[in-house]
């Protein structure tokens, strides 16, 4: 274990004392030229924003930490590179280490750090530290998946998505620290772009995202967050994005302001994408060249599960009729419109095709059952964000799912800030067609708040397939095993004061073999 020694900390008093950029000479008067500092001292605790892991293998896994001594106020380091100790044991105490090494972690990328870990066992904990001068970070836990042959009896996940800062307490994160998941799945909204708004129940720091500071800080703040922190520290987690990491219902390069110049819109991107790298567990194929970010990819566990994360966002056309409710939308179901892009469809139909995996789950962000909602004149209007803006690409994924045989299908979704459990019919408008998959959707995590119940009968009899639908903040907890998959929905009646406990209204089994969701 990392040695913690406090007498070069230097306390917040004295810092006060002199300006920023005396300090800074003084703390790092010791730096050779060009070379990164290995012996740096901080005014104040750099690892504030905690530690993370994520994208799990067989033998390794992606280690995440930032230095940031000052989160909110440009992180609080020289514009200078600093070299970040890490070690890998098997042990909580860190005294069996089986891997260690040294990243620099530089102020290009805000002083992130990510480390691909490999050489581990499959299958198992492991436990892992960060260093940089002095300063050591929490130990965090992770684990690496199964090895590709091996066939595991169970595996535990939670997924959430929509964790507005501004609309209530992480209280979900709390409770899903109990859930004991070999993985998290995080389908977007995991930061919110909008400027800070008066009596929410706390508060974004900065105006409306636009700068690359800006959104660090956005980032660093929800990082901020003592549950939030916990949770990554305790598992490591399949991050994908959706809209509001940038900016709400974008579509490829095109924003929903329509007066939005699309040069400067995809130079924002960059910036977007940049600042989520930076935050997050990612390896570096997602690293971000300009406004790109190739965040798709799959994530096996065994035999068991193969994950198929999807990015809905960055590669689909402009919603068809406007972003609302719609009726009767013919572009919708225009075949050349796509959520999902050519290039990323055919690689989930091949890797599809060749799983050898019992489940086959798709991890991505917006509603993928064709569901509408009641309008006040009357008629049912269908939302143009989610799949019912790309008919032709939902048709073409449910019936690849359907002719392929492609085992044990299950769709995790996210975006609409309410619960949902549906059956994915083959054809949306016949009730009565096969059942191809199923879909769970998680709430958000704080961004429903405290939600409200109504009565959903009309709902129910206008869609058969939905089998459970719920306004309230929370996340959705599975177990999986080669015979059946189990879902919980978890929900809290409020996050606008901390402590709700959690509640679990409804829970579902879909038996391997049928795509059909049963009430347990
Ligand atoms: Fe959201
Ligand atoms: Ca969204």
């Amino acid at each position: 274990m990392y040695t913690v020694t406090d007498s070069s900390r230097i306390s917040r008093r004295s810092f006060i004392q002199t300006t920023t950029s005396l300090a800074a000479a003084a703390l790092w008067a010791s730096r050779s030229q060009g070379a990164a500092l290995s012996r740096p001292k901080f005014w104040d605790y750099p690892f504030k924003l905690g530690v993370a892991s994520g994208d799990p293998t067989p033998d390794g896994v992606v280690l995440w930490t930032r230095l940031a001594p000052r989160p909110l106020e440009g992180g609080g380091l020289p514009d200078a590179p600093i070299d970040v100790g890490w070690q890998v044991a098997e042990d909580e105490a860190m005294t069996r280490i089986v891997r260690s090494g040294t990243q620099t972690a530089v102020p290009q990328w805000a002083h992130s750090v990510h480390v691909e870990v490999d050489g581990l066992a499959p299958d198992r904990w492991y436990f892992y530290q960060f260093k940089a001068g002095s300063e050591v970070s929490q130990v965090g836990r992770t684990r690496t998946a199964p090895a590709a042959e091996a066939t595991p009896d169970k595996l535990r996940l939670a997924f959430a998505s929509c964790q507005h800062w501004e609309s209530g307490y992480y209280t979900g994160y709390e409770h899903m620290l109990g859930e004991d998941v070999d993985l998290v799945l995080h389908l977007g909204d995991y930061i919110y772009e909008g400027p800070a708004k008066e009596s929410k129940v706390r508060s974004h720091v900065g105006g409306k995202l636009d700068s690359l500071t800006g959104y660090r800080h956005r980032h660093a703040q929800y990082k901020t967050d003592p549950a939030l922190q916990a949770m990554h520290a305790a598992a490591p987690w399949l991050v994908t994005w959706d809209d509001h990491e940038f900016e709400n219902n974008y579509a490829g390069g095109i924003s929903e302001h329509t007066d939005a110049d699309p040069a400067a819109f995809l130079a924002q991107r960059a910036r977007a994408y940049q600042s989520y790298y930076e935050h997050m567990p990612l390896r570096r194929s997602a690293l971000p060249t300009g406004p790109d970010m190739l965040l798709y990819r799959n994530c096996r566990f065994g035999q068991l599960v193969d994950f198929y994360v999807l990015d809905t966002r960055q590669y689909r056309d402009d919603q068809a009729c406007g972003d609302k409710l719609t009726v009767d939308c013919h572009d919708a179901e225009d075949p050349n419109r796509s959520i999902l892009g050519g290039t990323q469809r055919d690689w989930l139909f091949d890797g599809l095709k060749r799983s050898q995996s019992q489940w086959n789950v798709l991890a991505q962000q917006v509603l993928m059952a064709k569901i509408g909602r009641r309008m006040e004149d009357g008629r049912t209007g269908y939302g143009m964000d989610v799949w019912n803006g790309y008919g032709a690409d939902r048709d073409r994924v449910l019936k690849f799912l359907h002719e392929q045989h492609v085992s044990n299908p299950v769709v995790l979704t996210g975006d609409i800030h309410s619960h949902w459990a549906n059956d994915l019919l083959l054809d949306g408008d016949d009730f009565a067609s096969p059942v191809v998959a199923s879909e769970f959707v998680c709430t958000g995590l704080s961004s429903t708040g405290d939600g409200r119940v109504e009565d959903y009968a009309p709902l129910y009899s206008e869609f058969p397939n939905v089998k459970y639908h719920a306004r309230k903040s929370g996340y959705v907890a599975c177990e999986v095993t080669p015979t059946e998959w189990k879902t919980w929905y978890r929900e809290m009646d409020y996050v606008t004061r901390p402590g709700a406990p959690l509640l679990t209204p409804a829970k579902f089994v879909v038996p391997a073999g049928s795509a059909k969701l049963e009430r347990a």
